[in-house]
């Protein structure tokens, strides 16, 4: 795959910020960071405080987080 400095880019910036969590909703669960779809959960953690952790994956076609196999961290607060 042969990309532009421009486009490397924004692959960097969709993969970090998948990797470093996006926000998770109760309602909406997570969204992917490139191309916005709701995204399918593969592994839930504990509760740790006030905060747990989801892995996703982005089933949407075509995504570059879902070609890239990417994992998306989500974070859901519940303070109470
Ligand atoms: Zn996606």
């Amino acid at each position: 795959m042969q990309l532009n400095p421009a486009a490397m880019a924004l692959v960097v910036q969709y993969v970090s910020a998948a990797q470093g969590g996006v926000d998770y909703s109760a309602r909406y669960g997570a969204r992917c960071p490139a191309c916005g779809q709701r995204t399918r959960i593969y592994r839930t953690m504990p509760w740790d405080g006030d905060l747990r952790v989801r892995y996703h994956k982005c089933e949407h076609q075509g995504c570059i987080v879902n070609a890239l196999g990417t994992s998306i961290k989500s974070i859901e607060v519940d303070r109470g």
